[in-house]
């Protein structure tokens, strides 16, 4: 198959989608675009050996791609309509590309998002996927939005994908009963659109958390000129997490781990009750772990009320003694 047969064989899917005027084929993709509406658009790229291992199972890796780019739709409170998507293929390798076709088409219907368009080049493997999403105008989770008082939250549990990598890399050993959570936490990210729609008329701002709380909640910080005071034994740990290292670890895990792909979002005190009521419905656990204070932008970690200070900032603290 040359590339034409292959885009026309595995890229070109009919979209159920009516504001799709023009899908793959022609010089661009053209979209109607919903009146008063805003366009949220969003670009992330994974490249083989530093984002992923080039032996990663395709599926999960066409999963992954999008799931990463609708995260950051979510943390903006929009609404998912289209994606291109941009490959860089070493060889054609049509069992490759048909695992990774089942895993990102299987996350792009469940959210009803149409294939619009992309490119294919031959070079060393990475995927380039753009997202784009609508929103009523006026809305958008910004990470400057935060203000004084706001209470800080996240969803779901933190640093398990974290501790999904170091379980492949063999550097500790989760129990038995534990390794499909981490490794689907890890592998098989599920972005969180629907509390990110849910967020849009209550949460003051948002942002999704690829890099560790600690790091990702400084932007908020930074961009909304004040400090985030995070208390740490609020932190939601999983009960993998538990049972594989200490909760100091844990702690060190959520605040610097990597790919969780939660939500971390600020909410005035006023909203409290209208986010219990909103995340209940969608059935979406959520935790209060810190407040926004004034003062110098930053993060600030307290235990029991304490200044704490993380032992490392890196994973190799993990490594040695007790494995
Ligand atoms: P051009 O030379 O005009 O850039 P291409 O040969 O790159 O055109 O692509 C032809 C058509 O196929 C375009 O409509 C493009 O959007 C679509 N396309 C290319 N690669 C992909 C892909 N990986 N997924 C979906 N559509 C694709
Ligand atoms: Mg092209």
């Amino acid at each position: 198959m040359n590339e034409f047969d292959i885009i026309k064989h595995y890229f070109t899917v009919a979209s159920r989608r009516k504001d799709v005027l023009m899908g793959p084929g022609d010089d661009c993709a053209l979209l109607q675009v919903p009146p008063n509406s805003l366009l949220a658009v969003s670009t992330d790229t994974l490249v083989s050996g530093v984002h992923f291992f080039a032996d990663m199972d395709p599926m999960a890796l066409g999963h992954k791609a999008l799931a990463v780019n609708l995260s950051d739709l979510a943390a903006m409170g929009a609404d998912p309509c289209w994606v291109s998507l941009a490959l860089t293929l070493p060889e054609v390798d049509e069992n490759w590309i048909k695992g990774f076709c089942a895993g990102f088409f299987e996350l792009a219907e469940y959210y009803n998002v149409a294939l619009v368009g992309g490119d294919m080049t031959r070079g060393p493997l990475s995927i380039t996927v753009t997202v784009h999403g609508t929103l009523p105008e006026g809305k958008g989770l910004r990470r400057n939005g935060a203000r004084v008082g706001d209470g800080i939250y996240v969803t779901g549990t933190l640093g398990d994908a974290a501790l999904g990598l170091q379980q492949v890399q063999g550097r500790v050993t989760v129990p038995e009963q534990h390794r499909d959570f981490v490794r689907t936490k890890f592998e098989h990210p599920h972005p969180r659109i629907l509390a990110g729609q849910a967020l849009r008329d209550i949460a003051s701002s948002a942002l999704d958390l690829s890099d560790g709380l600690a790091g990702d909640l400084a932007h908020v910080a930074r961009a909304s000129g004040m400090r985030a005071q995070l208390e740490l034994e609020q932190l939601p740990l999983s009960a993998a997490m538990l049972a594989t290292v200490s909760r100091e670890q844990g702690w060190e895990l959520a605040l610097t781990g990597g790919d969780d792909y939660e939500l971390c979002f600020t909410v005035p005190e006023l909203h409290r009750g209208l986010l219990e009521t909103a995340l209940a419905h969608i059935g979406v656990k959520f935790t209060r772990v810190g407040r926004m204070l004034a003062g110098e932008p930053g993060v600030e970690l307290t235990s029991e009320g304490r200044p704490y200070q993380l032992a490392s900032q890196s994973w190799d603290h993990f490594r040695g003694g007790d494995e």
